[in-house]
């Protein structure tokens, strides 16, 4: 008994969990009201249960349960005849260290914003799964990215709730003497000092800078309070911490990396440090900055502007002048690593800039991005073309089983025992899909849409609650109508991302006349829902939340359109899993991947999307919709007109008859055939596993360069 509850304790000190159905059930099962309560998070879960009560819960078949979870956590643990064992015996040992401003691997681990973070969990999980020897360095964000409410208005509010680091599974990072390690970084004219937590997340494990520590004057402990948090002076303390000090965490756990990955240009001064090492070993300025390059790639993630971070000379003069006399480059050496212009080193500094120039390597996260990314950075290249610019691509992917849901996962389990099985080869796909029934497959997609109606259900009258009060009539009435209108029966379209303006959430209410024939057809119906958050600083994007709201309170949309609060990584899984189509609908081609829609695959959901990110190379006509052939106006007016008209058309042509259009046992055997054709063609391709073999392949390995 006792054996089963420190087993017990010790699953919920590593996230392998996160992504194991049994392990996620042994918690659920302890108190499913305490695991929804507590955001999914067993650290805090166990918190609440006594000792004694424990005792009495590992009864005979709990505790067989426990066990048979932790043998398969440790058998994972343990293995050696992992994909890198075998195929990248280099990447074993020693490691590649990882560097992002946010991770996304569990809802109740608050230390990611988006895309960008969910992403890098993905990363983090596959290199685990792969057994690379794998180290993320970010920051531990006290109050995480904020928690979205609606006001009256439909105008996004935020809170900032605390996270504590006893309620994760973090432990604190010691030095040999068994005290604190703490690491110390020169910011202006001041030492800044950080602590270390350390999170295990299967084989990999997550460092997480903190400066929230008392040897820090008070304005310098909440450098690591928000992600994304403060104006620019902020920001640049984040990079400096994330990317100098974790550069000196590596140095003092005695870690040696063989590459540097910056996960965007956020970490990127971490090339300083590595520098400021070199130099202190006495190599001549430009042998170090090879030497530098020669262990550092670089991923770039957007082509929108306010993605790239740029700091004024003055703010990099105050900030870096004390730092560069210490380590001894010149401060104008430094303006010249990270200007534009190689002629103007009198303008921004620009992290994307330092850190293309202090790598080996460098990509986009998609075909598309990978050429827009080269023209958009030529200028850093004189004399070369277009395509000759350093800059490759590898799009992106999700983690197949951190994506799947329970359900998913035990169906595919009747045919296949793994659910990776299905992203391994097209082949290896279509052989478990040829076991599969047009009965059952479609029975997987009535079930999982009715899971999803039951959690809105159940969200909606959370929101209600503890955000409106009954008075505010309108709101009332279109979330209560919504919970009784909203039916497994209906084709339904999910929307759900950061709201930056350039992914135009509103864009299918252009023409409320033809969107209210198309939702309130009389025997062809449809219902959207949608869910995201805003970056505090955008009211152009809140303003996006309140139109849809608005719309969604409308009497003709009342219970047809819903707006969920509060988009996180939890709300994400129940949606992908849920709808029926995945919309997006991005201005191309500011998209630079997408993984929403890749995550909605193994559901069986069918994506409809501008093509965009990583929709042009999966999309081949059956295995989804396109909106438009990848047509740019200049004009932004022009290009919303184009591809709503084109939405439209699509929608009522093709996906809502192809849905609705029945056999005799009330099956769209043509939907089931798209269906089928998704999950083969885009399931082996957009996976994590494909896309951190690629990273291994292609960069971690070659150290061929530019
Ligand atoms: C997957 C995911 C995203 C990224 O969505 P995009 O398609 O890239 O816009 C953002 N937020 C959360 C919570 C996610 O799970």
């Amino acid at each position: 008994m006792q054996k089963n509850i420190i087993a017990l304790k010790k699953l919920t000190r590593n996230l392998w969990w996160s992504w194991d159905t049994e392990a996620k059930h042994i918690f659920e099962e302890l108190s499913p009201l305490l695991w929804e309560r507590n955001n999914h998070n067993p650290v805090e879960l166990l918190r609440h249960l006594s000792n004694e009560e424990l005792v009495a819960r590992c009864h005979c078949e709990y505790g067989e349960k426990i066990e048979r979870v932790y043998n398969r956590f440790t058998a994972y643990l343990n293995d050696k005849e992992t994909w890198a064992a075998k195929n990248a015996p280099e990447l074993v040992k020693n490691p590649v260290a990882y560097f992002s401003a946010e991770f996304g691997i569990h809802e109740s681990v608050r230390i990611y914003s988006g895309g960008l973070g969910v992403l890098a969990g993905d990363h983090l999980k596959s290199a685990s799964d792969l057994g690379i020897n794998f180290i993320g360095i970010s920051l531990f964000y006290k109050e995480g990215y904020f928690s979205q409410y609606l006001n009256h208005d439909g105008w996004q509010m935020e809170d900032y709730p605390l996270q504590y680091p006893e309620s994760l599974p973090l432990e604190k990072v010691t030095g040999p003497d068994g005290k604190d390690l703490i690491i110390s970084v020169t910011i202006a004219q001041s030492e800044v000092f950080a602590q270390a937590w350390s999170l295990k997340v299967g084989r990999s494990t997550l460092y997480l800078l903190d400066t929230n520590i008392p040897a820090n004057e008070s304005h310098y402990r909440d450098i690591c309070c928000r992600v994304y948090g403060g104006d620019q002076n902020m920001r640049i303390n984040q990079e400096i911490i994330l990317g100098i000090g974790g550069v000196k965490l590596l140095e003092k756990l005695g870690v040696k990396p063989a590459v540097y990955h910056m996960n965007e240009g956020h970490s990127a001064f971490l090339t300083l440090e590595l520098l400021a090492m070199e130099l202190a070993a006495g190599v001549e300025k430009k042998e170090a900055i090879e030497s530098v390059t020669s262990r550092c790639v670089f991923t770039t993630h957007t082509p929108v502007p306010a993605g790239h971070d740029r700091f004024s000379r003055d703010m990099m003069h105050y900030t870096f002048n004390k730092y560069l006399s210490q380590i001894g480059v010149e401060f104008d050496d430094l303006m010249l690593l990270g200007s534009e212009d190689r002629n103007n080193i009198h303008g921004l500094f620009t992290m994307t800039v330092l850190a293309l120039n202090l790598s080996r390597a460098a990509n986009g996260v998609s075909k598309l991005h990978g050429e827009v990314s080269r023209s958009m950075w030529q200028i850093l290249y004189p004399g070369k073309s277009v395509s000759e610019v350093p800059i490759g691509h590898i799009t992106n992917g999700v983690h197949a089983s951190s994506w799947s849901c329970g359900y998913t996962e035990s169906f595919w389990r009747n045919f296949t025992d793994s659910i990776d099985n299905m992203t391994l080869s097209r082949e290896a796909a279509e052989a478990v899909l040829a076991k599969v029934s047009d009965e059952e497959l479609w029975s997987l997609r009535y079930s999982l849409k009715r899971h999803l109606i039951d959690f809105i259900d159940r969200y909606l009258a959370n929101q209600l609650f503890h955000q409106h009060s009954s008075a505010i009539y309108n709101e009332y009435d279109a979330l209560r109508a919504a919970k009784n209108t909203l039916s497994p029966d209906l084709l339904t379209i999910g929307f759900a991302r950061r709201f930056a303006t350039y992914k135009r959430a509103p864009l299918i209410f252009r023409d409320l006349e033809r969107l209210n024939r198309i939702i309130n057809h009389p025997t062809m119906p449809l219902q959207i829902v949608f869910a995201g958050k805003a970056h505090p600083h955008d009211d152009a994007g809140k303003d996006y939340i309140r139109q849809i709201v608005e719309h969604s309170r409308r009497p003709q949309f009342s219970g047809k359109v819903i707006f969920l609060e509060n988009y996180n990584l939890g709300v994400a899984k129940r949606m992908v899993a849920g709808v029926d189509v995945w919309l997006n609908t991005p201005v191309r081609p500011m998209e630079a991947s997408g993984t929403s829609g890749e995550k909605t695959v193994l559901h069986g959901g069918l994506n409809f999307s501008v093509l965009d990110g990583w929709w042009p190379e999966a999309y081949n006509g059956e295995n989804g919709w396109s909106i438009g052939n990848g047509e740019s106006f200049a004009n932004h007016e022009e290009q919303d007109r184009f591809d709503a008209e084109k939405m439209y058309t699509v929608l009522e042509n093709q996906i809502i008859p192809t849905f609705y259009d029945r056999n005799e046992d009330n099956l769209p055997l043509k939907w089931i055939k798209k269906i089928r054709n998704a999950i083969t063609t885009i399931a082996p391709e957009y996976n994590t596993h494909r896309m951190v073999k690629d990273y291994a392949n292609k960069y971690y390995l070659n150290q061929s360069g530019k």
